[in-house]
């Protein structure tokens, strides 16, 4: 099969348009088939945007609204330096479970938020402490922006793609480079984009002295704490290489294209990323002291 081809685009037919829907999710871009006739209808049943457990969510108090709000803004202000162009997101497309409902979900008790068809589901436990909120906000709505640009396997079989990704996130491929272990890896550099628009948060005066703080050591698992600082260490020596490294990838996870993947490959990182051994804690003690030491 090839790979990194030029590759249609498509933007499906406009569909019925579920309640509340941002004009970019409508026009949501899907790249990577080599028959876009046959996709389009496949794009109603897989992949459409529509909200699940729509009705059992929790009203958000004004604050909540309003931080949500705050990390839309800091995501918008990231994209224009990045040269992409602002999104309008309505903030009632994170909806807030509670916990009872979210474990229904099939989430275990410890989870705070997931991300699914273009909705962000948040574990009611979870969103009272406003460092809480804002950690899952940022790393969730960095996964819901993935799924804005949606690239799908040029292989079809029969009624069904073969695999797909968004982000750097890839399901059901089998074969070659970008199996499932890109799971952490695509959880990393959502966590590391993240990570960027809780220090714009701060910058902002959002949250301040010791929230502040915890916001910017909000870590979600500490495999993926090692993989943020594995990735940072392999971008560069300084704090500019460093950011010029940032710049690619995180505009390959919002465009859909995949320049930085070979690129971990040529420097022959990916195979290091993929062949990590379980967490020793000293190696992430090692780590982090790194990405202080380069002001990351
Ligand atoms: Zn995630």
């Amino acid at each position: 099969m090839a790979k990194n081809r030029t590759i249609p685009t498509l933007v499906p037919r406009r569909t019925r348009r579920p309640k509340g829907a941002e004009k970019w999710f409508d026009a949501l871009i899907v790249a990577g088939t080599d028959d876009v006739r046959k996709a389009n209808p496949l794009l109603g049943s897989e992949h459409r945007p529509r909200p699940p457990l729509r009705r059992r969510f929790l009203p958000q108090t004004a604050r909540q609204t309003a931080l949500i709000g705050e990390v839309i803004s800091v995501l918008n202000e990231m994209r224009a330096d990045l040269g992409l162009d602002a999104v309008v997101i309505n903030p009632q497309r994170f909806r807030i479970l509670p916990a009872k409902v979210y474990r229904r979900a099939g989430r275990n008790r410890e989870s705070r938020g997931f991300t699914a068809k273009g909705w962000t589901y948040l574990n009611a436990t979870y969103c009272r402490d406003e460092v809480d909120l804002l950690g899952i906000l940022t790393h969730e709505i960095v996964h819901l922006m993935s799924f804005s640009v949606l690239v799908l396997w040029p292989r079809l079989h029969g009624e069904r793609f073969t695999g797909f990704f968004d982000g750097f996130r890839t399901f059901g491929y089998r074969q070659g480079d970008f199996a499932a272990p890109l799971w952490a890896f695509n959880e990393a550099i959502t966590e590391i984009i993240a990570d960027e628009l809780r220090a714009r948060l701060v910058a902002k005066g959002v949250v301040r002295g010791r929230n502040a703080r915890r916001l910017r050591n909000w870590w979600r698992t500490t495999y993926i704490a090692y993989l943020i600082g594995f990735l940072r260490l392999s971008l560069g020596n300084s704090a500019e290489e460093v950011s010029v490294a940032f710049r690619t990838f995180a505009i390959d996870y919002f465009r859909g294209t995949r320049k930085f993947v070979p690129i971990l490959r040529r420097l022959g990182l990916l195979e290091g990323l993929l062949d990590l051994d379980p967490i020793e804690e000293d190696i992430i003690a090692f780590v982090t002291e790194q990405a202080h030491r380069l002001n990351l």
